[in-house]
């Protein structure tokens, strides 16, 4: 039987905690928290579980690892499929088929996969010598644009920083 001092009660301090305990040794957890399961930690306000550090998703391909967790606790199935804005626009992030039909009208893979060959080529072999112009020469300018923060020069000289926003 060994002693194990195991440093913060999240998901991986907690899962080798417990596999420990079960297997006969003496774990120890502290946390600088007050509260266990590091960023996963909720608390209930008004019936609602809230997340303090975040919303979280758990995902895993993994049978194994699922009926782990499931053995614990019952998890509710969940698809996420965010929406951003970008302007007027709102559209599927990240990129899927239904964003760049948007973008431009094309149905499959090989028109998107064309597009964005053509829009590579706005860098015309110059060599990239800044992320902007990185991003451009690998995925184009329509991309770039809708995934990156952009500095606007504004009259009053002061320049403001935009970005996509998720909904
Ligand atoms: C906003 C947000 C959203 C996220 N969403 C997802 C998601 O949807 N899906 C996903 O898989 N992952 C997500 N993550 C990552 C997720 O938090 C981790 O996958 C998982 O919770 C990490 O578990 P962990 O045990 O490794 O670390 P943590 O949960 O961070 O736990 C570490 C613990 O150790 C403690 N600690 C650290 N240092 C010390 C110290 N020196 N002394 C004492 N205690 C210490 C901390 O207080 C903390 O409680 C997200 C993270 C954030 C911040």
């Amino acid at each position: 039987m060994k002693t194990f001092l195991v440093v913060g009660a999240g998901l991986f301090g907690a899962t080798f905690a417990h596999e420990a305990a079960i297997r006969g040794n003496n774990v120890i957890v502290i946390d600088r928290r007050s509260e266990i399961a590091g960023n996963i930690y909720t608390y209930k306000k008004c019936g609602v579980q809230v997340h303090k550090y975040g919303a979280h998703i758990f995902h895993t391909s993994d049978k194994h690892i699922w009926d782990y967790v499931n053995s614990f606790a019952n998890f509710n199935r969940f698809t996420n499929s965010p929406i951003a804005k970008f302007y007027d626009e709102t559209f599927n992030m990240p990129f899927n088929m239904n964003t760049f039909n948007q973008m431009w009208n094309v149905i499959t893979p090989a028109e998107a996969k064309n597009k964005i060959a053509e829009q590579r080529l706005e860098m015309n072999g110059k060599k990239s010598e800044n992320l902007e112009e990185q991003a451009i020469s690998l995925v184009g300018r329509d991309i770039y644009m809708r995934n990156s923060l952009r500095v606007i020069p504004k009259s009053n000289g002061v320049k403001k920083r935009l970005s996509f926003q998720h909904l």
